[in-house]
Parts: C-alpha cells; structure tokens; sequence
C-alpha cells in the first residue's frame, strides 16, 4: 500500500500531467486536500510536505482538528451542507466556505464574520444536474442571489462549486462540468465581475473537471485512501 504522502505527490503530479495536457483553460489548479473524518496527524504530515489548502464537512470535527494544528498557517475550506445554527462557527474559523446553497445562508455568514477578519471567500453552489436530492440552487436561483450577495460586505464571492450527479461516464462529466463553467461565464458577463473560482473536481471526477477548466479540485479518498466511518461527529 502506497503511504500517505506516496498518493500525496501521485496526486499532485496526476492534476499537473492532466492540466498541462489539457491546454491553459485554467491558469492553475489548486489542490484541496478534504480531511474530513481523517486525523489531524494526517493534516500535519501533509502541511510539512506543504500543503496549505484543507477541506472540512463536519464542523466539531473541523473544530477539534483546529484546535490541534492552531500553530499552522493552514488555509481552511468548509464544504459540507450548512444548517443555520452552524454559520457563527463557520463564519470565525473558515477562511473559504465553497457550500453556500442559500441566500440566507451568506447573510448569517456575512454578519457573523468577525470584523478583525477580511472579508470571508465564498463560493455558491449550484445542483449542476437538477438532482431532488441534492443541495445547491437552481439555476434560476443562482442568477437572483448574485447580486443581494455582492452587496454583503464581508463576503467575497469568488465563484462556483458543483458536486455532479455520481457514476458517470467521462463524456457526461465533462458536460456537467462545462455547464458550471458555462454559467461562471454569464455570471460574470451579466454582472461585470471576473470570478476566479471553479470548485469542481473529487477523486473519481478529477480529470474531467480539470479538463473542463477547474481550478481547485477537492480530493479526499485519492489521497487519504478509503474512509471507513461516515463520522458526524
Ligand atoms: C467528501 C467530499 C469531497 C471529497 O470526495 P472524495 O471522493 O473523497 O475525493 C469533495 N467535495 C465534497 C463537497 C465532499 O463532501
């Protein structure tokens, strides 16, 4: 079995082959290491082989890890659905949140950050394959909140996330992912912003994201292997 750093640096080198051999759509991916559920001896291991990018679903989890690794310059990412009375923590200990699927979701996050911070990077996520059981907004939905979400103060929208529909063929990733990439587009067109981040891209869809112009890839199993527990802790 390869060790922690072995698939660490594979994975690293497989998103530097796959942009390079896909031409400039992006100027660079960036790697978000997601430790959700993992210990923070793993995010520690990982950050001395400089990493600085980690993503987070459960925040108590998130919370404990924190904690442990306060003595690190790590940039912390929260990717996980938000329920309401989670957005005062969410909005202290993150420096990105790539999960906002609700206006009123980006409001609480704006008035609860602390105003010594800087204002908090936000990406919208969008239900890119128009799934029932999965959070984002519609399409429709997105092109209401954009502008109710510039004028918070401090938020700074920096782009899109999508989480495409499971089990797909390359082709059909591909399509999910230019849709998302197609909308950034307008979105910027229509408001006159230049958004900078396409959060598109796991473990099994990498590839296709990064062909499609992503440019930060959220990869948890590929590198941490196989999560045995589903921890909400
Ligand atoms: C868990 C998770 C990931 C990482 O998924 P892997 O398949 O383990 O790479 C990425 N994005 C979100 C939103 C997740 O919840």
């Amino acid at each position: 079995m390869p060790s922690l750093l072995q698939r660490y640096f594979a994975q690293l080198e497989l998103i530097k082959v796959t942009h390079s051999k896909c031409g400039v759509l992006s100027s660079a991916v960036t790697l978000l290491a997601v430790s959700k559920t993992r210990p923070a001896g793993d995010v520690a291991t990982l950050y001395k082989a400089g990493q600085r990018d980690f993503g987070e679903n459960y925040l108590q989890d998130a919370l404990n890890k924190q904690r442990l690794l306060a003595h690190l310059d790590i940039a912390w990412h929260f990717i996980g659905p938000i329920q309401s009375n989670k957005t005062r923590d969410i909005s202290r200990y993150f420096d990105w949140v790539h999960s906002v699927d609700r206006l009123k979701i980006a409001r609480r996050l704006n008035e609860q950050r602390p105003a010594n911070m800087p204002p908090l990077n936000i990406c919208l996520q969008v239900n890119i394959d128009q799934e029932e059981t999965k959070s984002g907004l519609s399409l429709d939905e997105l092109s209401s909140v954009i502008q109710p979400v510039l004028d918070l103060s401090n938020i700074n929208l920096r782009g899109l996330m999508a989480i495409p529909k499971a089990d797909k063929s390359m082709g059909e990733q591909r399509a999910s992912f230019k849709k998302l990439v197609d909308v950034q587009g307008e979105v910027n067109k229509q408001f006159g912003l230049n958004l900078d981040t396409l959060s598109m891209g796991m473990s099994d869809d990498m590839e296709a994201a990064i062909a499609e112009g992503s440019t930060m890839v959220r990869v948890g199993t590929a590198i941490f292997g196989v999560r045995s527990v589903k921890s909400r802790v």
